[in-house]
């Protein structure tokens, strides 16, 4: 094969551009990257090996050296090494969806020198920020090829044929020259190669070694007391290489599980929860779970997978097992390393598998413990979390029964109308004066415009508070909750309220037989309405328009943005008490025509007040001048 010379990507190019002209402080990481790479495919070999008997297993490792002669770092390990489709795909081109995000962030906040730069985990390509140049030789344990890529900058990379004889990966970098302000001879010292492997990769499974300086005892017999002590080199593992997760929650700082978190799954954030699981019994197992503080870029596309990492016996298994995770919860991230699993376990056979089952259970526990914890000791964060993940929550109430569906509704937090800020179910009605037995709550854009919503009117004499709903899937949740506390909800928009006395009631009542052929009439002039009636909710409007039935407007409109054709029954409520309906009565035995176009004048602007346009905006608008003109 001759040797073949690509050049990268724009989207490549601009990533690495800027991971060398970055002035970014902590150049440092590009060694955690390194090592967490190595650490990966060392696991990527180890689990090929137990089902494949042509790769072979053997000590693994990962060693850091440095040469200050050629002035090179180098990382080597003993994984599954790349074959040449995997150089230049995995190497070559950006496939890593944070590399990705990392970029979009930075275009868009258009400050490529923030600090942010080494936070993401941008993997490989961090090397160009110590590097002017990079060699990567590897030999595939899947294919016993050998091959060497070599990048000397921005442009281009060359991929050739090489007679590297180990399996695995050998990474050198070549370190950029020092400057004024950077020195980078630094990264070519034991102390500092130690420091740095502590820092950020000590919970890494296989040893990472490096030349460690040894001191000989010293001989008093015939030496000089004040000579140099004599020195050798050993080669020393450097890391504790104790998982993270198999530590007691006490003994690791904040710092370093911020640190884990944020190389092992792309972040450049904190956290904003760790959870430890550590079980040990008929079934044991530990966890690691995280919330990430703003959900990853990808988490609502249809693309993306969710699922925890799989470990069995500390041994890497699947990136993102979906069983361990519901779907309502699909924004948390992290691991799960059971002693009780085959190593060999299929995709298939995890689906069906109890033991999965029932840890997935527990996580789902301890992360609703979690939140539930948050809201009750450090209610800001719990609502800047809410702002961010909520929605996934209601779906969970809406998915789930029983007594999960309990735990979840109670995380639930909703705008009040009356104390304008975030409540919950339980909060709401705790405040519920004497005399209030129902849950109201309503759609509108805003909080103005539920108030402006004719059917607000008693609520507001009463002083009862209002939900205000603000996601599309609000509606269809508390629909599925029907009551709380034995509270039914009731919909400010659509119900009977409940709330005029029953005395106007029975009037109304009464009114409703002696206005039947007005009713009907009103009816004859808007086909589109199900029905019209006398309305017990209004005090100061003329009328309103309520859906009836199960399927409200804020569902329509939701729905109707998912493509379904569907439509709420429209009735048509009256206020008998408002001048409008004596108007309308006298015309209808004067002016029959005049008396149409006014019922669908009426009727439209009630529509209008819920949000729903005209089906015929030029009828109505006609209807408006003409009326306008007399
Ligand atoms: P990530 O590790 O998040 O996938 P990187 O940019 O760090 O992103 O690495 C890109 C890909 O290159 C890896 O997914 C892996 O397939 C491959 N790779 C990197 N380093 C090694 C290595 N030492 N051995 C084998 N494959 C590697
Ligand atoms: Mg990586």
């Amino acid at each position: 094969m001759a040797k073949t010379t690509k050049k990268f990507k724009t989207e490549t190019k601009k990533l690495l551009d800027m991971m060398i002209n970055s002035i970014y402080t902590h150049k440092e990481i590009f060694l955690r990257e390194l090592i967490s790479n190595a650490s990966d495919a060392i696991d990527k070999r180890h689990y090929l090996s137990l089902t494949n008997q042509n790769i072979p297993t053997e000590d693994y490792e990962i060693k850091v050296e440095y040469n200050k002669d050629d002035r090179t770092i180098t990382i080597t390990d003993n994984g599954v090494g790349m074959t040449k489709e995997e150089l230049e795909n995995n190497l070559g081109t950006i496939a890593k969806s944070g590399s990705k995000e990392f970029l979009e962030q930075v275009e868009n906040e258009k400050t490529p020198d923030v600090d942010i730069i080494g936070q993401f985990g941008v993997g490989f390509y961090s090397a160009f920020m110590v590097a002017k140049s990079v060699k990567v030789e590897t030999k595939s344990a899947t294919t016993g090829e050998a091959h060497v890529f070599t990048s000397e900058g921005l442009d281009s990379y060359t991929i050739d044929e090489s007679d590297y004889d180990k399996y695995g990966s050998k990474i050198t970098l070549y370190l950029r020259d020092n400057t004024e302000e950077e020195n980078y001879d630094e990264y070519m010292d034991e102390y500092k190669i130690k420091e740095l492997v502590k820092k950020y990769s000590d919970y890494v499974r296989y040893p990472i070694k490096t030349w460690v300086t040894k001191y000989e005892p010293k001989d008093d017999k015939d030496e000089d007391k004040d000579s140099e002590p004599k020195t050798h080199l050993e080669l020393e593992t450097i890391n504790s290489m104790l998982p993270i997760w198999k530590k007691n929650k006490s003994e690791v700082t904040d710092e370093e599980l911020n640190n884990f978190y944020k190389s092992k799954f792309n972040d450049w954030q904190d956290p904003i929860s760790s959870i430890f699981v550590n079980v040990e019994g008929m079934l044991t197992y530990n966890a690691l779970l995280f919330i990430p503080k703003k959900p990853f870029y990808d988490m609502y596309s249809d693309r993306s997978e969710k699922g925890l990492q799989l470990y069995t016996k500390g041994v890497f298994i699947l990136d993102k097992c979906k069983d361990l995770i519901p779907d309502y919860l699909r924004f948390v991230k992290g691991l799960v390393d059971s002693a009780d699993l085959p190593l060999n376990i299929s995709r298939e056979m995890l689906q069906e598998d109890k033991a999965i089952k029932k840890i997935a259970a527990n996580v789902e526990k301890k992360i609703l413990a979690e939140l539930s914890r948050m809201l009750k000791n450090d209610r800001e964060k719990y609502e800047e979390f809410f702002k961010d993940y909520g929605i996934n929550l209601k779906f969970g109430v809406y998915e789930n029964y029983g007594e999960k569906k309990d735990s979840i509704k109670d995380l639930i937090i909703m705008k009040s109308f009356n104390q304008d800020k975030l409540i919950t179910f339980k909060e709401y009605v705790e405040a519920m004066p004497e005399g209030q037995n129902a849950i109201y709550y309503a759609t509108g854009k805003d909080k103005d415009q539920v108030a402006k919503l004719p059917q607000m009117d008693l609520v507001k004499a009463k002083g009862y508070d209002v939900l205000l709903l603000s996601d599309d899937v609000d509606e269809f949740m508390i629909q599925m909750l029907k009551n709380y506390d034995e509270k039914e909800f009731k919909s400010v928009n659509n119900d009977d309220l409940g709330l005029v006395d029953e005395e106007k009631s029975k009037e109304i009542d009464a009114l409703k037989e002696e206005k039947k052929d007005l009713l009907e009439a009103v009816k004859d002039a808007i086909p589109s309405a199900k029905s019209v009636v006398l309305s017990k909710k209004l005090v100061d409007a003329p009328c309103c328009v309520t859906a009836e039935g199960s399927l409200t407007f804020e569902m329509e409109r939701v729905l109707k943005a998912q493509n379904h054709e569907v439509k709420a029954d429209r009735v048509f409520e009256l206020n008998p008490d408002h001048p409008v309906f004596t108007k309308l009565e006298a015309l209808k035995t004067t002016d029959e025509e005049q008396f149409k176009k006014y019922v669908n004048i009426l009727y439209t602007e009630a529509l209008l007040q819920e949000g729903i346009l005209p089906d015929d905006p030029k009828a109505f608008a006609d209807s408006l001048t003409e009326l306008l003109m007399k």
